[in-house]
């Protein structure tokens, strides 16, 4: 019901240029040697800044995920599922490098405008920002295994999303996630006790409980483990390469401030009874990839 006439209120902030709004972003892309990168960071600017993306960000928060443990048989499935709007929003960031375009196309400047391709994606909503992020940043661990490279590479700098639960190999696009915190091990990482035991062929078995997992619904995700000679960085895939669920069990979705984000800011609570991970033969292979997270 009508109750008065209401002539002071603003219209929406919506269908607008939010870098051409934005002086301090606009110069650090020219200062920084992004300037080439303006056109394609205005028109992803002005998607996020759409009317649709808005509402996106809207229906994703109002709507939270849910978390899947067992499919109507019983089994394990350990799935998030996701509000559309949320896979819109996450279309539009993948479409558009942000999880990946240094590492698609290294040149000077690329990262630079990466980052600001983000701060304009989390001016609508920061929440899927996560796994867009994890993935970006676990790209130079990595690089620190060629042949585990070769492999993921092209799926993780694809301009696909795909949401899809299936083995990587089956993929047109694949994303990172992260577990590396552990109850006791938050800031000093060295307190982790999951346990990493070789299998051999560069293969190892993980055993341990982790508070944080990042982007649970993502396809792999670099996992912290005590090995022989210490702490060591695992790449854990959802499915082994049998194509089998890989034994990567989520107990819960934290409840935070982002309700839309079922990583990192919303984490799933995973224990790892000895799922199997490959090794990254990286010392700073933890530092790399929480950097930008
Ligand atoms: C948005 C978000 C996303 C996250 N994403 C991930 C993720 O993807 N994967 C993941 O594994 N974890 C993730 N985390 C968890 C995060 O990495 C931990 O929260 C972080 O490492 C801090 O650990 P903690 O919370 O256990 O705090 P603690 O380590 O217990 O620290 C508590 C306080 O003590 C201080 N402190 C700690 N150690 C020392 C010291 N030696 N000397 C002095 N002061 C100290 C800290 O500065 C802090 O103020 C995420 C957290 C947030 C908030």
């Amino acid at each position: 019901m009508p109750s008065h006439e209401v002539l002071n209120q603003p219209p929406p902030l919506e269908d607008y240029d939010p870098l051409a709004l934005d002086g301090a972003l606009s110069e650090a892309l020219r200062r920084e040697g992004a300037e080439w990168a303006f056109p394609e960071v205005s028109q992803f600017g002005r998607r996020t800044a759409s009317r649709q993306a808005i509402a996106w960000g809207f229906q994703a928060n109002e709507n939270p995920p849910q978390l899947r443990t067992h499919d109507r048989f019983g089994q394990r499935i350990d799935e998030v599922e996701f509000h559309p709007a949320w896979h819109e929003l996450m279309r539009l960031s993948v479409a558009n490098g942000v999880h990946a375009a240094p590492w698609r196309d290294p040149k000077p400047g690329a990262h630079v405008a990466r980052a600001a391709m983000m701060m304009l994606g989390a001016e609508n909503e920061f929440g899927h920002g996560c796994p867009i992020s994890m993935t970006y940043s676990a790209f130079p661990a990595l690089q620190r295994q060629p042949d585990l490279l070769e492999q993921w590479a092209p799926r993780i700098v694809s301009l696909e999303y795909d949401p899809r639960s299936l083995p990587a190999a089956e993929k047109s696009g694949a994303l990172i996630g992260m577990g590396m915190t552990e109850k006791q091990g938050g800031s000093d990482v060295r307190a982790n006790t999951t346990r990493a035991v070789s299998l051999g062929k560069g293969e190892y078995a993980l055993t341990g409980h982790k508070w944080f997992c990042s982007a649970p619904m993502c396809d792999a995700f670099l996992v912290l483990a005590q090995a022989d000679r210490g702490l060591s960085c695992f790449l854990l895939p959802r499915w082994t390469p049998e194509g089998a669920r890989n034994r990567f069990h989520l107990q819960r979705l934290k409840d935070k401030l982002v309700r839309d984000d079922a990583a990192g800011a919303r984490a799933g609570d995973a224990s790892l009874p000895a799922p199997r991970g490959v090794r990254q033969e990286a010392r700073r292979a933890a530092a790399d990839a929480r950097r930008a997270c």
